[in-house]
């Protein structure tokens, strides 16, 4: 029996997501006994897929064909249960991404096994099932998840565990999965990035702005902010339906859930839908020019000030701290 993990990479580049899985892969896997094989898609190097074995995976499947060069969430969950299949998986590990959502239901469904997604801690075994914890309404509460299937399904939320290093070292094995060619009934033609920013979901660190901005013209600051930090930028709903800012950086109860180490909200009111989407960030930091915000009330450092005054403070504080 094995932990199989699928590990995604971005150009050839493993995500932070996927070290997250394959450290709690390694980690399920040795409250099992078992051993981690990591699976990857896609066209990348010797040195990447060496990598994994740092953090736990003994074994690592490369499949590496021009025709899987981009993402086709069929064609990858067809690979992916093959190769649960062929490797007597028990548990199956995937992160809870964009692409993560798509394939974990997929793969779940094929393998009639149970899934949880959403996954925030290491499950706990109850005889033969998992009892897996996972963040539930927009991150207002929690849910516990018995899986009581043969084969589970995990999809682990990104910045929901740590990347920990591990005694393994992992051998590499070029795969060809058994696939059919119905499975390639979407063709991805080209892929055209529309930024190169710091993905959101994935953030470590999320730089946010609101209406108390004033305007789209405000936000070179924020984006400076973003960039000392090495951040991501998001903002709230009403600053996306002005167009102040694109809709792929609206956050909360009807945008992205983010989770990062740090979430910083400028000019932001802390209204319950925009909290819904941000509330499981590890500290928060709010900077409102109103004392009463209700954002303060579920911050860890607050700062009650004029954005337009502290954020410039806090860019030169920051440059000379990291010089
Ligand atoms: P405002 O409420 O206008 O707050 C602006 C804040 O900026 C104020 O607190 C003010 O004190 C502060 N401020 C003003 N000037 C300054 C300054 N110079 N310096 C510092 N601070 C300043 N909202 C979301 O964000 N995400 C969602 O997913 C979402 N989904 C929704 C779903 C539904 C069904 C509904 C009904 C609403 C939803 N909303 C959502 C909207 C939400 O209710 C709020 O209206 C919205 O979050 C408010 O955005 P805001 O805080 O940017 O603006």
């Amino acid at each position: 029996m094995s932990i199989l993990v699928y590990v995604e990479n971005t150009d050839g580049q493993f995500k932070k997501s996927a070290f997250e899985a394959v450290s709690y892969a390694k980690a399920v896997a040795d409250q099992s006994g078992n051993q981690v094989v990591a699976l990857s898609i896609g066209n990348v190097e010797d040195a990447q897929l060496t990598l994994l074995g740092k953090y736990g995976a003994s074994k690592v499947l490369n499949v590496n064909t021009e025709q899987l060069k981009s993402f086709v969430n069929q064609a990858y969950a067809a690979i992916i249960v093959d190769a649960a299949k062929s490797n007597d998986a028990s548990v199956l590990i995937l992160s809870n991404s964009f692409s993560g959502k798509g394939l974990a239901p997929r793969v779940a469904a094929k393998l009639n096994a149970a899934l949880a997604d959403g996954a925030i801690e290491l499950p706990s075994a109850t005889g033969e099932n998992l009892q897996v914890k996972t963040g539930a309404f927009s991150g207002k509460a929690f849910a516990f998840v018995e899986l009581t299937s043969t084969i589970k399904v995990i999809a682990l939320n990104p910045n929901s565990f740590e990347v920990k290093e591990a005694e393994t070292s992992a051998t590499i094995e070029n795969y060809s999965p058994s696939i059919d060619a119905e499975d390639f009934s979407t063709i991805v033609k080209d892929i055209i990035r529309a930024t190169d920013k710091i993905s959101l979901p994935e953030a470590d660190i999320v730089v946010s702005a609101g209406r108390g901005l004033k305007g789209p013209e405000n936000w070179g600051m924020i984006e400076e902010l973003a960039d000392v930090l090495g951040a991501a930028t998001a903002c709230s709903k009403p600053v996306s339906d002005a167009g102040w800012r694109p809709h792929s950086e609206h956050v909360g109860q009807t945008g992205i859930a983010v989770s990062p180490n740090l979430y910083i909200a400028i000019g932001i009111s802390g209204a319950i839908q925009h909290l819904a989407g941000v509330s499981a960030s590890k500290t928060i930091v709010v900077i409102n020019k109103d004392p009463e915000a209700p954002f303060f009330k579920v911050a860890d450092y607050g700062i009650v000030g004029d954005a337009f005054d502290v954020i410039p403070k806090l860019i030169v504080a920051l440059k000379a701290y990291k010089e």
